[in-house]
């Protein structure tokens, strides 16, 4: 199955002609190839692109819904093969796909779709003076670039704000995970979204992903990834002052405090830790575990591993699949080791995962656990990105507080207690931007969306997500010499 970039409304090989392979990480097999695009392919999408803006930027509200709805639709109808394609590509379990990641991306679109008609301009009035009043004006072209662990989801959390809002959009999905990118091009040709409206180029990271940043025609860029892809992006954009959205790496804690419903957090916290083999970024990687019931839970959490489903992603009982590349099993691998070296005890899991059949070459680790590690050990500080998670005790509430912030991460945290004026008093003291009480990955695509610290710098989301991809300009019109007749 070969990929091809999305320019002018055509699907087209790169210019150059050069291609990548794309592996199916639970098989280790050659999916297809996929552009290796550059500069030249990036020169055509934006001229399609400018030749496209004003037609978009100028349809009514109405008429820029009708083209979201499509997509959306067209997601819904085409469910199926949108969720085989996800999985194949990424070793996620199809269930995930099915009920997650693909339902959610229509969902982005659909939900854009209607959040327009909702985002209102403001008006100041000055007495007899006059009035102020806001325009928000597309930016023009922008670029989004989106990580490989929702590959879907999360490019069109970005595409469909930034098309909504007005804008022409040229995208840079991961190489790792191009499928469903490719899906949605052919999808935007379907239902007649103008030419160079979106544009999708696949390709390197360190080509297409920094020519992408560095052009002078596009004047934002959405970014999803790692935090040192991020501070690279940010030092490439300040010389232009582009607008810039970072949601980056996390090391999230989850707090158990000893009055929680035990049997439903530690439920909940296979999800938290495992979900997707844990390469998502919301994943909770740290348990911070009230000292007298730190056994139990242990023990609790562990049999609940034992219980999950590990292999074929492509078999409906599998809950937990590949993770997405040979070098990522291996980066995974190598902080299991750093943990043993670090004084710690690995206590679940800990080795790679050999299958029988056709997955015998894919790249499957056990789901891990780790406990006696300090904070300051490098496994404790730093994004793993896997399913490796630590467990830590901790004495009263200061300690834990203590503990959970102590990392340059501050993307999410979840909070298990039944004290709602603890769990509000904890959530408000966590320098993190999104907290979760007695429960993990409930969305509502209405709130903001990012992270504080090292893990982000904007807010995606709602009514966020539209004010980033748009300008504010302030019309000021003086009304004295009104006749009141
Ligand atoms: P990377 O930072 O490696 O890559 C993200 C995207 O950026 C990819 O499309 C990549 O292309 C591209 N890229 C790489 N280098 C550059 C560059 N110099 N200029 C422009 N683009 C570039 O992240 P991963 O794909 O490995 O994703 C995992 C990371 O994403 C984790 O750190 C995770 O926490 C984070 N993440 C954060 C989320 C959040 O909302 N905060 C959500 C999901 C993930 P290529 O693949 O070709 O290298």
């Amino acid at each position: 199955m070969d990929v091809y970039n999305l320019i002018n409304g055509e699907l087209t090989q790169a210019k150059a002609s050069q291609t990548l392979k794309n592996i199916n990480p639970a098989t280790g097999e050659l999916i297809g190839s996929i552009p290796n695009s550059s500069n030249e392919d990036l020169d055509e999408a934006v001229n399609a692109a400018k030749k496209a803006f004003p037609l978009w930027a100028n349809l009514s509200l109405e008429e820029r819904s009708e083209y979201l709805l499509k997509i959306s639709q067209g997601i819904l109808d085409n469910l199926e093969a949108f969720a085989q394609a996800e999985s194949l590509d990424t070793g996620k379990p199809i269930s995930l796909a099915r009920n997650l990641d693909i339902p959610r991306a229509a969902q982005n679109f659909s939900f854009f779709a209607k959040a327009l008609s909702q985002y209102s301009d403001k008006a100041y009035a000055m007495g007899q003076a006059g009035f102020n009043y806001t325009q928000q004006d597309p930016i023009g072209i922008v670029g989004c670039i989106s990580p490989w662990n929702l590959p879907l989801y999360l490019l069109t959390w970005k595409i469909a704000p930034a098309l909504a809002a007005g804008n022409c959009v040229i995208a840079k999905p991961s190489e790792l995970s191009p499928l469903t990118a490719m899906k949605l091009s052919q999808l935007c040709q379907s239902i007649g979204l103008p030419s160079g409206v979106l544009s999708m180029l696949h390709g390197l990271g360190s080509q297409i992903g920094n020519q992408l940043v560095n052009h002078k025609d596009i004047k934002a860029i959405s970014f999803t990834g790692g935090t040192t892809t991020g501070q690279v992006i940010a030092s490439n954009c300040a010389p232009h002052f582009k607008k810039l959205s970072l949601e980056m790496g996390g090391k999230n804690p989850n707090i158990i405090f000893d009055d929680c419903d035990l049997d439903k957090a530690v439920d909940e916290s296979i999800r938290v830790a495992f979900a997707n083999q844990g390469q998502i970024c919301l994943c909770g990687s740290r348990f911070i575990i009230h000292e007298s019931i730190y056994d139990s839970f242990k023990d609790k959490f562990i049999s609940k591993i034992k219980a999950l489903n590990i292999g074929d992603p492509s078999l409906e009982k599998t809950n937990f699949g590949a993770v997405i590349s040979k070098a990522h099993l291996d980066k995974i691998l190598s902080y299991i080791e750093l943990a043993k070296k670090e004084g710690g005890k690995i206590i679940y899991g800990g080795k790679p995962m050999m299958q029988a059949g056709r997955c015998r070459n894919g790249f499957f680790v056990e789901p891990t656990v780790i406990e006696g590690l300090s904070q300051q050990s490098r496994v404790n500080q730093e994004e793993i990105f896997g399913p490796v998670v630590t467990l830590q005790p901790f004495k009263d509430e200061q300690q834990a507080l203590e503990i959970a912030q102590d990392v340059r991460y501050g993307l999410s945290a979840t909070i298990w207690s039944k004290d709602i004026s603890r769990c509000h008093r904890v959530a408000r003291a966590l320098d993190v931007g999104l907290v979760w009480v007695n429960s993990w990955l409930v969305r509502d695509l209405r709130v903001p969306f990012g992270g504080q610290k090292d893990s982000g710098l904007g807010r995606e989301g709602g009514f966020d997500a539209l004010s980033f991809f748009t300008n504010t300009k302030n019309i000021f019109i003086k009304v004295d010499g009104i006749n009141h007749g």
